[in-house]
């Protein structure tokens, strides 16, 4: 049996969710331990982490003959799917049954996978925490109610280091050439693990990769092949590292990428608070004794402040909404097609959006300051009793943008880059406070990289295919850039003549 171990060395970027439905008081959903209480992600979360980009981004690879899977295409398949993603990750349909004679001649069948993704535990324990989801009403801006309104649940912090393990077996060289591609996606962070990545969970960064082999019964590794036999430890003993084994796949299958069609958009930067920023934590400010502190993630060590991706998502959601409006109204077209767009970019659920937002951490060293507000009664212009109360103030925070956006349409671009333009001219802001002047922000060391074909010549990699990277010190210097230009282009054609798939 020929068997490559892959052993993958990452560290979590933003939090992870891999839960299970709890009955518990202190969370809603939790994340799963092992029976000695240890945080364990089950190998199926990875290994469907890892599924869902291949099945995407292996029609990059379709050969004439290939076919792409059925789970793109077909609601309920009821055959055999057999295309390269199913042979790798195991069939999407394993118990439909298959003659004899079939199975003789395609020399698979639809019960084996030829991955294997082992569970992965936490071994340097960091504690983990309970993170609030709040089901915000789109049209008051005021938690919803009456949709599932407050939910927690229990998330693995920034910072904690996974090693990821996983068997192939019997792979042939165009496969070993695919999960070598697959990694570097998993390296330029289009693989999220756990869930609820559209709403900035589970990002991860590689920081390591290494495959090793099992030794053969021949001559000059007979003692390899004894050792691994005595201490039945696949990933420790025996093996036989594969010098360059990233490096070396990864080269063949930026060879055969050459004219890929893959689409794909990552805008990333400084987001720059021009005076304070004040959002709310929902547990802590019980505790604190303030009516307001800010979101607070722990990162080696240190306490840092930060910005949910899902509410950079909402206001960005908000403010797409009345840019479309907008000029929709302009073009005296009716208003529903607003809905149908916003859909269409941000997904009608949260789960399974192409468009991925992270949560946003502190990279300045910020002060807090406590700042005391006295509501004032407006009929006697005194204080009004009762209603004095005191907020966190963060001063001139700055955190790490990151969107991105798979299998984008041109005019989704546009509408992305036209809310960030608003928020740099300040008609959106972040947070509590917009009055009294918080919340004003505007994206620094822009960095827009594109796969596809909005930009003209592709100057870098990204992964295995060819990108184009066009990096500006402030946002307003890319309103000049062609990217913007076209898909602002883009998205008036849509507004004025229509959506068609
Ligand atoms: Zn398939």
């Amino acid at each position: 049996m020929n068997k490559i171990l892959i052993i993958l060395e990452v560290e979590t970027e933003t939090p992870i969710h891999i839960g299970t439905v709890s009955t518990s008081i202190i969370s809603d959903v939790h994340l799963n331990r092992n029976i000695d209480g240890k945080i364990v992600i089950p190998g199926t979360s990875i290994a469907g982490a890892f599924r869902g980009r291949a099945t995407r981004f292996f029609r990059s690879f379709l050969k004439e003959s290939e076919k792409e899977c059925d789970a793109l295409t077909v609601d309920n398949a009821s055959k055999l799917c057999r295309c390269t993603v199913c042979q790798l990750f195991g069939d999407i349909n394993p118990d439909v049954k298959v003659n004899k004679e079939e199975t003789d001649k395609l020399k698979y069948t639809g019960y084996t996978s030829k991955l294997l993704f082992h569970d992965v535990e936490v071994i340097e324990e960091k504690k983990s925490f309970i993170r609030d989801g709040i089901g915000i009403d789109r049209h008051t801006k005021t938690a919803d109610k009456y949709t599932s309104a407050k939910f927690d649940f229990e998330v693995l912090p920034v910072g904690t280091k996974l090693v990821i393990h996983l068997e192939g077996n019997n792979l042939t060289d165009d496969e070993e050439v695919l999960m070598a591609a697959l990694i570097a996606e998993l390296k330029e962070k289009r693989i999220f693990i756990g869930g609820k990545s559209s709403r900035g969970l589970g990002q991860v960064a590689l920081i390591d990769v290494k495959v090793k082999r099992m030794p053969s019964c021949t001559e000059n590794e007979i003692d390899q092949f004894i050792n691994l036999l005595e201490s039945d430890d696949w990933f420790n003993s025996g093996t036989v590292l594969i010098e360059h084994w990233y490096e070396n796949r990864l080269d063949e299958a930026r060879e055969k990428l050459q004219n890929s069609k893959e689409k794909y958009f990552n805008i990333s930067g400084k987001l720059v608070f021009k005076d304070g920023f004040l959002t709310k934590d929902n547990k802590q400010w019980l505790f604190s004794g303030f009516d307001a502190i800010p979101l607070i993630v722990e990162k080696e060590g240190t306490k840092l402040t930060y910005i949910q991706g899902s509410t950079i998502r909402g206001v960005m959601r908000f403010q797409a909404e009345r840019i479309l409006r907008t000029m929709l109204n302009y073009f005296n077209k009716e208003q529903s097609e607003t809905e149908k767009l916003i859909d269409k970019l941000f997904g009608s659920t949260n789960e399974g959006s192409r468009l991925k937002i992270s949560d946003a951490i502190e990279i300045s060293k910020v002060c807090m300051y406590e700042q005391d507000h006295v509501a004032i009664d407006r009929f006697t212009g005194g204080a009004s009793s009762g209603k004095k109360f005191d907020e966190v103030v963060v001063y001139k925070p700055q955190y790490q943008l990151n969107i991105s956006i798979e299998d984008y349409k041109d005019w989704e671009i546009g509408l992305i880059i036209l809310c960030i333009r608003d928020i740099n001219d300040g008609l959106i802001t972040f947070g509590a406070g917009g009055s009294k002047g918080y919340g004003f922000a505007e994206l620094e060391d822009v960095s827009l990289k594109t796969i596809g074909n909005i930009g003209e010549s592709t100057n870098t990699n990204s992964g295995v295919y060819r990108a184009r990277e066009v990096n500006h010190k402030k946002a307003k210097d890319y309103y000049k850039d062609e990217v913007f230009k076209n898909t602002v282009d883009a998205l008036n054609k849509v507004t004025k003549e229509g959506y068609y798939e």
